[in-house]
């Protein structure tokens, strides 16, 4: 498994620079009923404010997953705006077993965060075109 999605915010906090724009194309692991043939599309702008990194944009996931009903398979994107706030200071190194965290020695791991947001984002049951109207 390769993890070379992380970015350098260091210049950030040093006040070098305002903003770092990342366009990345990270693998995400299949989940549960869930799998991604293709890399998900992250754009998100990242910026230093009032001691918080933040990271705006959006994360889509291209998901394939089996019909509830006939177990066709279906694929389907998977969109999430991203908004989130990030201790720059807090890390694996200080909590190794901190799951949600992404932030590695002054490099946030951008395939982690939308790893995670995508995963938040599934949904519970899906349904080919046939079978999307029905109840069950
Ligand atoms: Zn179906």
């Amino acid at each position: 498994m390769v993890r070379g999605h992380t970015v350098d915010f260091s210049g950030l906090l040093a006040g070098g620079r305002r903003s770092i724009e990342v366009a990345d194309e990270t693998p995400v692991e299949g989940f549960e009923g869930f799998r991604f043939d293709r890399p998900a599309d992250v754009r998100l702008e990242l910026r230093y404010a009032e001691g918080w990194l933040e990271a705006r944009g959006t994360v889509v996931a291209h998901a394939v997953a089996e019909c509830d009903v006939c177990l066709d398979p279906v694929a389907f994107d998977v969109g999430v705006d991203v908004d989130e706030r990030f201790d720059p200071c807090a890390g694996r190194e200080a909590d190794p077993f901190g799951e949600g965290n992404v932030i590695v020695g002054g490099r946030i791991d951008i395939a982690d965060l939308a790893r995670q947001v995508v995963l938040s984002a599934l949904p519970m049951g899906v349904r080919c075109e046939q079978h999307s109207g029905e109840k069950g």
